[in-house]
This record gives C-alpha cells, sequence and structure tokens, in this order.
C-alpha cells in the first residue's frame, strides 16, 4: 500500500473523494512491518481477505490520524501497540465507514484494569459508589477508556475483544442511550431485532437460571446494552459459536455490520 495507485484498487478508498484524505493515506500509511504484526495478534483481521485487510489497513490509518490515542499511568504504547488498537477499533466499521465514529476523539489506555469511583444517586435517594474494577468504558458524547492488559488478553482469551466492546457501545449510543438497539440499517427489520435480541435474553436467563453453562460471556446478561456489546466481541472472535448458539442474533449482527465472519 505504498502510494496512491495500489490503493485505488481498494473499494472503500474509491469512495473517499477528498483529496486531501488520499494524499494523508499515500504518504503515511501504516508501515508493513507494523501491519504484519497487527494482523498476526488480530485473529478477526487475520481472517479477512486481502481486499477487507486492505479496506481495514486505510480504515486504520485514518482512524490514527483522526483520533487521539492517550496512553494514561506511565503506559509505554508503541506504534505496534497503536496499529493494533486501531486495527481492533475499525473491524467493526469495515463495511459502515469510519464516520460512524465522528463526535468523539479520544481513547485512552490505562495500562490494567482500572477502577472508576463515582457515585450516583438512586431513587431512593442513596448513594452509591461503584469501585468495581473495569476492562474499558465508553462515554456518550466522551471518550472510549481501555485496559492495555485486557487488549493483549483478548487475543488469548477465546471469544473477547474489549476494543470491540467498546466500539459497538459506540455505535449503539449513535442513537441515544446504549440500550442494545443502534441505528439500523434502512432495509432492516425493527421488530426483528427486537424479537430475536430480547427472545435470546429470556432464553439465557433461563439456562442461567437452571445453573446452565452459558454459550455467551454471562456479561452479556447485566443489560441489553451489554448483551449487544458482548454478542459483538463474539461476532468478531468467535462467530462459528455464535452462529451455532444465537442464529438469530448472528443474522442480525451480519445485517447491521455488514460482514459475515462465518
Ligand atoms: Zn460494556
Amino acid at each position: 500500500m505504498g502510494n496512491v495507485d495500489s490503493l485505488a484498487r481498494v473499494p472503500m478508498f474509491n469512495r473517499i473523494r477528498n483529496w486531501y484524505v488520499r494524499q494523508l493515506v499515500a504518504r503515511r500509511p501504516i508501515a508493513e512491518p507494523l501491519w504484519q504484526e497487527a494482523l498476526r495478534r488480530c485473529a478477526p483481521a487475520r481472517r479477512l481477505g486481502a481486499t477487507d485487510q486492505a479496506t481495514l489497513r486505510v480504515l486504520a490509518t485514518l482512524f490514527l490520524e483522526s483520533k487521539s490515542l492517550e496512553p494514561v499511568q506511565g503506559l509505554d504504547l508503541d506504534d505496534a501497540g497503536r496499529v493494533l488498537l486501531a486495527t481492533h477499533a475499525c473491524l467493526p466499521i469495515l463495511k459502515l465507514g469510519l464516520d460512524w465514529y465522528d463526535g468523539w476523539h479520544s481513547l485512552i489506555v490505562y495500562p490494567d484494569a482500572f477502577v472508576p469511583h463515582r457515585e450516583h444517586t438512586d431513587a431512593a435517594g442513596v448513594v452509591h459508589r461503584t469501585a468495581d474494577a473495569m476492562a474499558g468504558e465508553a462515554w456518550g458524547r466522551g471518550p472510549v477508556i481501555v485496559s492495555w492488559a485486557d487488549v493483549l488478553d483478548g487475543g488469548r482469551r477465546s471469544g473477547h475483544n474489549v476494543v470491540v466492546h467498546e466500539m459497538a457501545h459506540k455505535l449503539d449510543m449513535l442513537n441515544g442511550d446504549a440500550n442494545g438497539f443502534p441505528p439500523l440499517h434502512r432495509r432492516m427489520d425493527r421488530r426483528a431485532w427486537t424479537r430475536a435480541f430480547s427472545g435470546a435474553w429470556d432464553r439465557l436467563h433461563e439456562q442461567q437460571r437452571h445453573g446452565d453453562e452459558l454459550p455467551i460471556d454471562p456479561y452479556a446478561l447485566e443489560s441489553p446494552a451489554e448483551f449487544f456489546a458482548v454478542a459483538s466481541e463474539q461476532f468478531f472472535e468467535t462467530p462459528a459459536a455464535l452462529r451455532q448458539h444465537l442464529p438469530e442474533v448472528y443474522r442480525l449482527l451480519e445485517q447491521f455490520y455488514r460482514q459475515h465472519p462465518y
């Protein structure tokens, strides 16, 4: 991907009319060794065909130019780490486009799981202080936060991808609060979405009550928003398992992400 001519063969790139963007990607593409390392560490990207990989590389280049990656607490985030984060982050929008990530700027990276200390007051006027260690967090109009340890761990824990998880929350919040209902495409059936997700939700809760082992990380049952984010992780990381156990959910995620990972 060293020049504009080779980029012109990438379908998505042809749609980018902006001359400045073309020049930017052509002059400052992700270097080949860094890209190869990202593919090695990101299984869903490795499984893509050559054309999709080239598109992902363009998106990751633009992601790194348009977003601010901010390591904190002394984390040393090198170029390979930045490219890996951008590669994970651009998987969900491979067929949607980078403008689905408009409206926010910062990706904050903690060295390890972080403990946000915050208080909220419930309906009875009781103030709760939460102090659970978190792998990631996405704010409505604000930054995305991830733990670098969990990013690295994702490759080892089957079906997990903290970056995809937080990006799914971001997509979900494009039409208001995170509620497991992102803005669907025009031809998608809103009722089919609600039916599939709430049906799967009910069945999983039932299985959980019986003490059965769940086919998805139980964290999915925290809320509809978490269900969508966790299912999205599995959609990209272990699509065969999601398709087998939650076929309707898998099919709708195919329509939403416009990808067919399995
Ligand atoms: Zn979440």
